[in-house]
């Protein structure tokens, strides 16, 4: 019998109740069910912020600096627990174990860094123009934040949240994903754990459509930050136009890697492969377009299809395994239908496309790592954030032409170049419309304390992490006080 796993609200765990109740299968063996867990609605937001409000009162008044232990000894706990956590990570999700662990470490590391800034600065002294008068400026958590999480990285995007949204002292409702809930209930047990007071962190298991759309526009919420599809993220942005509600997005990419043509090709390959087919492109921050300068097009093509062809596809338990299945039937489905239109719509594919039904892999989600070929700007392979293991790969004549296409996107989220030419690299980081940019690195693998985010339609203007992260779960408060 699988468990039964419970939500942490106002300081309690709390199972479901009759049949409000869903079930996550393993994607790498649907024979295999991971856990059943509640299925909120709608009509439990209020309650759920009414837990998070109380938590409020407490949490904003105690000391920064034992906010910070708490969240330190979070971080301490999870590395204590690291190989259960991330062995869970890959039942639920798929991901390979070593990519679960990284994802593990990665969430603790998130606590300490934000537990660590307890000790930063928590404003500025400002000189003014009056006799005996001294300025200061405070920062003051901002209330209750909805936090509403994806299931690529179910452990790291909520703590890369949870982090600056307590050390500000905010309380918080955290929606998961609904394929990825263990994971989340594995941060809320613990901070639970840690010692944080009841009603800080509540979390709200259920689909998003229902609970998730009702707690982003319940009564008392101070700010919602959402990590996920462009499709959600303006619904949220159209429901909080006209309000106070503050609202963080982080939506898709179509991230683009750029060789040129003095590239070190062994550095250029390896970075794509690992961030094309690492946890199975299933990660926003993934390379899905190459733009190769023309006299390397064929042998970058060639040495990227034998990459393709040499790496295991399997679950993510086994270790010799270097690419896991994709999230869901549904996610699986979605990424062969597009890889279908983009071949009807004139793109080659290389290598891959289909889905694995050996004996191996038909009880799970799997695919062949893909390459397709396009020039064509509008085929779907090119413009369209597959959220898979497909890398859509074309040629340029000039570095300014590949410059021009890697800007071909509605999207700005990360973008890499491979060159040896100082000149080139410097110009593509000025040129290129995105937030993240790396030089000879992959477009992933942007540590905990890097300001991160995306331009355009990748998401909003407020940065996550690094003391920048601080911001959307903050408000300024100026002091002037004469001492005369
Ligand atoms: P999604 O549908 O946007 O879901 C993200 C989160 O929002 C989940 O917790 C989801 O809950 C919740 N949600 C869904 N509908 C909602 C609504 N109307 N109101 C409030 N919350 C809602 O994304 P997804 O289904 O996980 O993935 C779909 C696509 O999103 C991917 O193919 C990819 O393009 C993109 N994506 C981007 C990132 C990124 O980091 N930029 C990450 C993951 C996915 P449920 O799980 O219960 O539906
Ligand atoms: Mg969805």
């Amino acid at each position: 019998m699988s468990e039964v796993y419970e939500n942490l609200i106002g300081g309690r765990w709390i199972g479901p109740t009759g049949d409000r109740r869903f079930e996550r299968k393993n994607p790498a063996d649907v024979t295999e069910t991971i856990g059943t867990f509640p299925a909120l609605g709608s009509e439990d937001a209020d309650d759920i912020v009414d837990a998070a409000l109380g938590g409020l009162a407490e949490w904003r008044t105690m000391k920064v600096l034992d906010r910070g232990r708490v969240l330190l000894q979070t971080a301490a706990l999870l590395r204590e627990r690291l190989d259960e956590i991330a062995r869970d990570l890959t039942r639920e999700m798929g991901k390979t174990l070593a990519e679960a662990t990284a994802e593990t470490s990665a969430a603790a590391a998130f606590f300490e860094y934000n537990g660590g800034l307890a000790r930063a600065p928590e404003g500025d002294v400002l000189p003014d123009r009056r006799d005996d008068a001294l300025v200061w400026t405070r920062r003051e958590p901002i209330g209750v934040v909805v936090l509403i999480t994806p299931w690529n990285d179910p452990l790291a995007t909520p703590a890369r949240k949870l982090g600056p949204a307590l050390i500000c002292g905010n309380s918080v409702v955290l929606k998961p994903a609904s394929y990825t809930a263990l994971s989340a209930l594995h941060l809320a047990r613990a901070l639970h754990d840690a010692g944080l007071p009841p009603g800080v962190v509540n979390t709200a298991t259920g689909s998003g459509s229902t609970i998730g759309a009702a707690l982003a526009s319940a009564r008392g919420v101070a700010g919602v930050s959402f990590t996920g599809s462009n499709e959600v993220g303006a619904q949220l942005q159209g429901r909080a136009a006209g309000s106070s509600l503050r609202l963080q997005t982080e939506l898709g990419g179509k991230n683009a890697a750029l060789v040129l043509r003095d590239a070190d090709l062994d550095v250029a390959i390896d970075a794509i492969t690992s961030a094309a087919w690492g946890q199975t492109g299933q990660r926003c921050t993934s390379t899905s377009r190459v733009i190769v300068e023309e006299p390397l097009m064929d042998e970058v093509v060639d040495r990227l299809v034998k990459r393709a062809e040499s790496l295991r596809v399997g679950s993510g338990l086994d270790p010799r395994v270097e690419m896991g299945p994709l999230v869901s039937a549904e996610q699986l489905d979605q990424v062969l239908a597009a890889v279908a239109e983009g071949r009807a719509q004139g793109a080659e594919v290389l290598f891959g496309g289909e889905r694995l039904v050996d004996e191996d892999h038909r009880d799970g989600h799997f695919m062949a790592p893909t390459i397709m070929s396009t020039a064509d700007p509008q085929n779907v392979a090119w413009v369209e954030e597959l959220f898979g293991p497909v890398l859509t790969v074309r040629s340029a004549s000039t570095p300014e032409e590949g410059v021009e296409f890697v800007n071909q996107s509605r999207y700005g989220l990360s973008a890499a170049v491979f060159t040896t030419d100082l000149r080139r690299a410097f110009a593509f980081t000025r040129d290129i419309e995105a937030g993240q940019i790396s030089i000879n690195l992959p477009t992933a693998g942007w540590d905990v304390h890097v300001p991160f985010g995306g331009f355009k339609e990748s998401g909003s203007a407020f940065r996550e992490q690094g003391v920048e992260g601080l911001g959307f779960y903050s408000r300024t408060k100026s002091i002037a006080m004469y001492g005369g």
